[in-house]
């Protein structure tokens, strides 16, 4: 039977379990976290998920998935998790939010770069010949989405410098609301190249389906798409238009607005991060 409150679960803790009063602060906790687990399990099941990964789940790993979003990795590093807190403050300036946006840009990568494919090298140590490996980093293509996903460009070239970046510039037509491309500009050989596509947020969707479908118009096949906040509806939509494309994520939030914002989400994070509010 589902809890009215917290209290009714409290009381069912004192009365039946008997707690002594010293354990007074404890017994409240257990009952507030019990009220809380028993209201998850009645909401539907992506409600649940999306709630576990803000608000329960204490137990960190470096990345997590859920059968719900079958395209989305979630990057659940401390300190990812520690940055994204402070970038979601409103009291953030400016000059912050684009340091942590570099580098939480940076430890995701460092992630979702796990799968590229390495080249076997021999290098002369001082002593004799060893073998190793080299990442094929220049077939790595960043294409930040104009313009929030600038932002996340200089963090991912620290760890792979000889990545390179094209563009894509998309505005929002104001009669269909679609997306419509105003620059498009990659490197001619992107049948070869791993491509990540960045922005900051991944809201409705809209602009993340269109960039990915330019992007395979002009021979991409391998496309990662890389988002510091990601609204379920976003991963969604490009998991419907596109299931070939992993999504990384440092959070999932709870859900848009009527405007198409994220929330809880941080804000305009073009605005926040150029200074343009
Ligand atoms: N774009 C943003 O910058 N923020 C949101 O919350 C949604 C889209």
């Amino acid at each position: 039977m589902p809890l009215e409150d917290d209290r009714q679960a409290l009381f069912i803790l004192r009365h039946h379990r008997r707690f002594p009063s010293a354990s007074h602060a404890l017994v409240e906790e257990i009952g507030q976290r019990i009220f809380i687990l028993t209201s998850a399990a009645s909401e539907s099941m992506d409600d649940r998920l999306v709630f576990f990964h803000e608000r329960e789940d204490s137990s960190f790993s470096a990345m997590t998935t859920t059968p719900a979003f079958a395209n989305l990795t979630l990057i659940r590093h401390p300190l990812v998790q520690h940055k994204i807190t402070l970038l979601r403050d409103r009291r953030t300036p400016t000059k912050i939010f684009k340091e942590l946006v570099d580098e939480i840009a940076m430890l995701m990568a460092y992630e979702a770069t796990s799968e590229l494919s390495l080249d076997p090298v021999t290098v002369q140590t001082p002593l004799e010949q060893a073998t190793g490996f080299q990442v094929s980093g220049k077939k790595l293509t960043l294409v930040p989405i104009l313009r929030a996903g600038l932002g996340m460009v200089e963090g991912i070239l620290r760890l792979v410098p000889s990545a390179r970046v094209g563009h894509i510039g998309l505005y929002r037509d104001h009669d269909t609301l679609e997306p419509v491309d105003y620059y498009f500009k990659v490197p001619s050989d992107a049948a070869e190249r791993d491509f990540f596509v960045l922005d900051p947020m991944l809201a409705t969707g809209g602009s993340a389906v269109s960039a990915v479908s330019s992007l395979k118009r002009a021979g991409g096949v391998r496309i990662r798409f890389l988002c510091l906040v990601a609204a379920p509806e976003g991963v969604r939509r490009l998991g419907k238009a596109h299931p070939d494309v992993p999504v990384y994520a440092a959070a999932l939030d709870r859900e848009l607005n009527s405007q198409g914002y994220i929330l809880p989400g941080l804000g305009d994070a073009g605005d926040r991060l150029f200074g343009t509010r």
